[in-house]
């Protein structure tokens, strides 16, 4: 159903970007991370892990807010105005809540208040990939994927042709309907 390749896709190495000036940081989270079998990217300032994301289209970013050049916000905003909705989690020194309400709102997908423990990171490193990857991957209890699909919130329907953002219904004329149904079946490929 699904065609082929699944099966490489499975094997393959998730690739983590982390962006994260301190290096005692990146040196224990990489080392955790490479433990459970993940393939571990490093940029130590906010243009180069822009550059990075662009470039190594990595699977998930672990992303710092203050960072050299860019902070991590711009990285994170910047990255969806590109419309590149890969999986990002915020690490932040900050306690502050508006802190964590900023970085959703740009688009980040959770965030981690340092100092944190390794493994929690590994656990929310594993817990966003799950949900990113559930509709490549195809476990048996979700709709199929040539029915509906739901990502981060956006919930569309082709059997009923609904398209709903956080439960609430998004009126699209067919047209509309049509290019983000394609869209969305072709989430991280360039759709011609
Ligand atoms: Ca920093």
């Amino acid at each position: 159903l699904l065609g082929g390749g699944k099966g490489e896709d499975m094997e393959e190495k998730k690739r983590v970007l982390i962006v994260e000036d301190e290096k005692s940081i990146v040196d224990i989270v990489r080392f955790n991370l490479e433990k459970e079998g993940y393939a571990v990217l490093t940029a130590y300032d906010g243009d180069a892990g822009l550059s990075a994301a662009r470039e190594e289209k990595p699977d998930l970013i672990l992303l710092d807010v203050m960072l050299p050049k860019r902070n991590g916000f711009d990285v994170c905003r910047i990255l969806r105005e590109e419309g590149d909705n890969v999986p990002v989690i915020i690490l932040t020194a900050r306690e502050g809540e508006s802190d964590k309400v900023l970085g959703l709102e740009l688009g980040a997908d959770d965030y981690i208040t340092k100092p944190f423990n390794p493994i929690e990171v590994l656990a929310r490193v594993k817990s966003q990939l799950r949900r990113y990857t559930r509709y490549n991957t195809g476990p048996q209890d979700v709709p199929r994927p040539d029915e509906a699909v739901d990502i981060r919130g956006l919930r569309v329907d082709r059997e009923s042709h609904k398209c709903s953002l956080n439960g609430k219904e998004v009126s699209l004329t067919p047209l509309e309907f049509s290019i983000l149904w394609h869209l969305c079946r072709r989430r991280g490929k360039v759709v011609s």
